[in-house]
């Protein structure tokens, strides 16, 4: 089975200022799209052939796992944004925020940490666990927070390549601005 690379769920300038248009079209066109053509050449007669993105991700080890994870974190990172952000955390996951965090500064300040200080390359990541409980975690390289049994809400790519061409070395400065993009209705619908 071949996996494809979904399109942007926006218009390539359409995170300007925060992320410009170039930093989308290398992100997402070259590097987003580099993950997806190693999976597609590394699959090919190993038992993940024919498995879905998600049970690749779930299952397999070294340049499979690495390749698939990258496809599906990216994807997944393009929808926690939006052209300006979206409303603020609402209903049940609203009070989970709440009940969890304290304040809603209280869980930036938290997550912005978990992002700007993960060493290296990976993934500033808000994820539920079953019994709804929410945790910040921070994941080298590429990895997921389903490895380890949660539901991921939100994540931020703190790789350099998501923010090198607009911030350079400032990794702070790239985590406060993207706050502005959060999409948060869509973290709120994965919570439930
Ligand atoms: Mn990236």
């Amino acid at each position: 089975m071949k996996h494809e690379l979904p399109p942007l769920p926006y218009a390539p300038e359409a995170l300007e200022p925060v992320i410009s248009r170039e930093t989308i079209g290398f992100h997402h066109g070259k590097h987003h799209l580099a993950y997806m053509n190693n999976l597609n050449g590394l699959i090919p007669g190993t038992p993940f052939e024919d498995a879905s993105l998600e049970k690749i991700v779930m299952e397999a080890e070294g340049a499979i796992f690495n390749n698939a994870a990258q496809v599906w974190n990216h994807t997944f990172y393009w929808n926690c944004l939006a052209p300006g952000g979206r409303k603020l955390p609402e209903g049940e996951f609203a009070h989970a925020l709440l009940r969890d965090f304290g304040s809603m500064d209280a869980f930036m300040e938290q997550f912005s940490k978990a992002a700007v200080t993960l060493f290296g390359s990976g993934w500033a990541w808000l994820s539920a666990e079953v019994s709804g409980k929410l945790v910040i975690t921070q994941e080298p390289n590429a990895g997921n927070p389903m490895r380890r049994g949660l539901i991921p809400l939100l994540t931020f790519d703190v790789w350099e390549h998501a923010y090198y061409l607009d911030k350079q070395n400032r990794r702070p400065d790239y985590v406060a601005d993207l706050w502005k993009l959060v999409d948060w209705e869509a973290v709120s619908r994965r919570y439930r």
